[in-house]
C-alpha cells in the first residue's frame, strides 16, 4: 500500500496522489491532503505521509472526516439521502450507497461512513427539521445523552424495513 505525501511549503503547496489508487479514491485522497494543509499545517513540519493502515491518529481522523465534508457535504447529503432511500425510492435499498457513491464520486464506503457518522442528524431531518437548523453532536456527546441513533448502514446493507426499524 502506497503513501499519499503532502509538503507544505511557504509558497507552494505539493500533494502527490498515488497512481495505483483508483480515481474515486484519490478524489478523497486530495481533500484529506486539503484539510491536512488547512488545519494541520504547523504540525509534522509540514510533512504528512497518509498510509490508509495507519489513519488512527486525531490528525488522520480529521483529515478523513474533512475530506468528507468536503466532497459529501451534510447539507446536501442528508436531504440526497433521505429521498433516495424514503421519498422516492427508485431501487433497493442495498444500491442507495452505491447510488450516491456515483454521484458524489467516492467509494461507497464513504458514503456508508458518512450515513453512519450522520445517523443523528438523519434522524432529525426526518423528522421535520430544516438542514439548517441539524444539531450536530459528536458520538461522544450523543452517548453522554443518551441518544440512540438509526443505523442507515445497516439498514441499507440488510434491506431493513425503514419504518419499523425506526425506533
Ligand atoms: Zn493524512
Amino acid at each position: 500500500m502506497g503513501s499519499t505525501p503532502l509538503f507544505a511549503g511557504d509558497e507552494i503547496n505539493t500533494i502527490v496522489l498515488n497512481s495505483t489508487r483508483s480515481e474515486i479514491e484519490q478524489n478523497f485522497d486530495c481533500g484529506h491532503e486539503i484539510i491536512h494543509l488547512s488545519k494541520h499545517r504547523e504540525e509534522n513540519g509540514g510533512i504528512f505521509r497518509c498510509f490508509e493502515e495507519a489513519q488512527n491518529s486525531f490528525l488522520e481522523w480529521e483529515a478523513n472526516e474533512g475530506s468528507a465534508q468536503l466532497i459529501v457535504p451534510y447539507q446536501d447529503f442528508i436531504p440526497r439521502f433521505v429521498h433516495a432511500a424514503f421519498v422516492s425510492p427508485t431501487c433497493d435499498t442495498f444500491m442507495v450507497p452505491e447510488l450516491l457513491a456515483t454521484y458524489y464520486h467516492v467509494s461507497p464506503r464513504v458514503v456508508e461512513i458518512r450515513m453512519d457518522s450522520l445517523s443523528y442528524e438523519i434522524d432529525q431531518y426526518r423528522c421535520g427539521v430544516p438542514v439548517e437548523k441539524l444539531e450536530l453532536l459528536s458520538r461522544r456527546q450523543q452517548q453522554k445523552r443518551g441518544i440512540r441513533a438509526s443505523c442507515y448502514s445497516a439498514k441499507c446493507a440488510f434491506s431493513l424495513d425503514w419504518d419499523s426499524a425506526i425506533g
